[in-house]
């Protein structure tokens, strides 16, 4: 089969297509035809070696496709099945396999394109807004940036909860994106110090908490405007990973909480991935939840990709296309 390999970590260019040995699945797993894969930004960490997986390697961890064949003692799904999943790595191929119990059926109502694309992002934002900290009515959650991945469908989310959704976003484009999901107030934050922003609008230490998958160049601000025992979500690293903080820190800005959640500690049984899957796939269906897919690029191209998200270029999800 054709697949993207990275032999040695480095920039876009280190993704090249070529031919690889067809997969296997063994006990528990299933061998997939991939239809369309998505793109994250843990991708590029892959890539890059900031999160080291074993060379060489295939990247992508998301995609939606069908069920071709099944190893010893899988449960769940059969042969035939439409499935998408977001934990297995390896997904930019022709075909991947993983653990049979980390797929969830796609159901009819559903495109392809739209299940390769939901689940990574959709259940990080779904965590990060229902979990990780539960918005009430109310509260004041600043998203930063709104028109990514996460940043569309977080902000859709917490406004379902009821919360006021400050936003960040890199162009004028991106911010009326973020604001038909719903966000009440936009910020450009390569124009303005968002936090300036964010105090001019709602007064001195207005947030109960910040999601920050933009990690180095934001999280400082935002610790400054968090109310006394809010939480600070850093969630990922677009900017680049955020350097330590001294516990004193934390005090000292008013007895804050801080987390670093992953995806895996959210989703860890099959229960807990189908429930929050099933959720999210009954959300899209009946129009509660938009799914922007910004891109649809061959897989072959998937260093363009890579190069798009970034150069800050992409908004919504990024898929690959068989
Ligand atoms: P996005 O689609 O949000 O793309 C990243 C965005 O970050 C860019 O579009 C850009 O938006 C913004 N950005 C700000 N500064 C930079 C910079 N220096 N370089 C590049 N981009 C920058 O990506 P995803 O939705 O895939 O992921 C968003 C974040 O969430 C990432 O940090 C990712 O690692 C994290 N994540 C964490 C998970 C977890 O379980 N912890 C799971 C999934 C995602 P703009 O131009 O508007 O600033």
């Amino acid at each position: 089969m054709q697949a993207i390999r990275v032999e040695d970590y480095g920039g876009p260019g280190h993704m090249e297509w070529r031919e690889v040995t067809d997969p296997r699945p063994g006990p528990g797993e299933a061998l997939v035809t991939v239809l369309a894969a998505g793109v994250n930004y843990i991708d590029t960490y892959h890539r890059t070696g900031l999160y080291p997986v074993g060379l060489p390697f295939t990247p992508g961890l998301e995609g939606a496709g069908v069920v071709r064949e099944l190893g010893e003692g899988t449960e769940g799904i059969e042969v035939g099945d439409r499935v998408a999943w977001s934990t297995c790595l390896g997904s930019y191929a022709e075909q991947v396999v993983g653990p049979a119990e980390r797929m969830v059926p796609v159901p009819p109502g559903v495109e392809i394109e739209s299940a390769a694309g939901l689940l990574l992002q959709g259940i990080t934002a779904y965590f990060l807004a229902n979990a990780t900290f539960p918005l009430s009515e109310g509260d004041r959650a600043l998203v930063h940036a709104g028109a990514g991945g996460v940043g569309l469908l977080l902000i859709q989310l917490a406004k379902r909860r009821g919360a006021e959704v400050f936003t960040t976003v890199g162009s004028a484009e991106k911010g009326r994106l973020a604001e038909s999901a719903g966000a009440d107030h936009v910020i450009c934050y390569r124009e303005t110090d968002f936090g300036d922003a964010v105090e001019e609008i709602a007064g001195p230490r207005p947030l109960d908490v910040v999601y920050d998958g933009v990690g180095a160049a934001t999280f400082d601000r935002g610790l400054t405007l968090l109310r006394p025992r809010g939480m600070m979500v850093t969630f990922g690293n677009a900017s680049g990973p955020v350097p330590p903080v001294a516990p004193l820190r934390l005090t000292q800005e008013g007895s804050l909480f801080l987390t670093r959640p992953t995806m895996g500690d959210y989703m860890a049984t099959r229960a807990e991935l189908l429930e929050t899957a099933s959720s999210l796939f009954e959300m899209l269906i009946s129009g509660e939840l938009g799914l922007r897919i910004g891109h649809s690029i061959p897989m072959a191209e998937a260093a363009r990709a890579h190069r798009m998200l970034e150069g800050r270029e992409t908004t919504g999800k990024v898929i690959l296309t068989s």
